[in-house]
């Protein structure tokens, strides 16, 4: 995290006393941060070995986009759902320049006729990413979705699924992490994408029916019915929305 953050100044650092000040003052909130993150993501990696997961904990987050590449070999199709943490990490512009087959269903001026047909083929994918909107202390994963084809994929297509999170998404309950998709992420969302729902206006959920709604499903995994098909790679990190 400290390095991370290390890098992020020092291409944007201009000089000047107080700025300089303020640097010192982030390098010391982050090393109290990543030493938090990483208690949080300890505790969680275990609940969610006990609920069938694989699940480790990269602080680095250049260290984690590499191991997620690493799991890919060549040649495999590759799916993903829509995930900012995913870009943030360079996961993707990375997958770009590999040797798989990435069904880019963010790439630059497709059409929604393209886009659906990536999407019904990821669900057959060697392996699916996506990143996490929740996760509780006790493992459980949620994850709210507008259309369905990413957590379609997720519960029930590749045979290999790696979930990706900032530890900034780790909740110490289900009302929280509940809460946390329908409070921040939703709303954020929304406004990423222009949505117009309510939320989009004034950055809280209004349970609304507006047809342009983000968080048509949500869903909690609280196992894996199938033993390892799930890799959760949390990051010392704040990441995604
Ligand atoms: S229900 Fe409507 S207002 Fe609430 S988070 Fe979803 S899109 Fe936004």
């Amino acid at each position: 995290m400290v390095g991370w953050i290390c890098r992020r100044e020092q291409t944007k650092k201009a000089g000047g006393t107080s700025r300089e000040l303020g640097h010192r003052g982030e390098k010391l909130m982050g090393r109290e941060l990543s030493w938090y993150w990483a208690q949080q993501a300890e505790r969680a990696i275990k609940a969610l070995h006990e609920r069938g997961m694989e699940a480790s904990f990269q602080a680095d987050p250049d260290v984690a986009c590499e191991y997620i590449l690493s799991r890919i070999g060549p040649g495999e199709i590759v799916g993903f759902g829509g995930s900012v943490t995913l870009v943030e990490l360079g996961v993707l512009e990375a997958l770009r320049r590999m040797d798989v087959i990435l069904l880019d269903r963010a790439k630059k001026n497709i059409t929604p006729a393209e886009k659906h047909e990536l999407e019904e083929r990821a669900s057959k994918a060697d392996v699916f990413l996506s990143g996490i909107n929740a996760l509780t202390a006790d493992g459980r994963l949620v994850f709210l979705d507008c259309y369905g084809n990413r957590v379609a994929s997720i519960l029930h297509g590749p045979a290999r699924v790696l979930l990706v999170a900032g530890a900034n998404k780790i909740e110490p309950t289900l009302e929280r992490a509940l809460w946390r998709v329908k409070e921040v992420a939703a709303p954020m969302n929304a406004h990423r994408l222009n949505r117009g729902t309510p939320c989009a206006v004034t950055g809280v959920c209004q349970d609304c029916r507006h047809e342009a709604r983000v968080c048509n499903y949500t869903v909690i995994i609280e196992h894996a019915p199938r033993p390892g098909r799930f890799e959760v790679v949390l990051v010392g990190a704040s990441l995604g929305l």
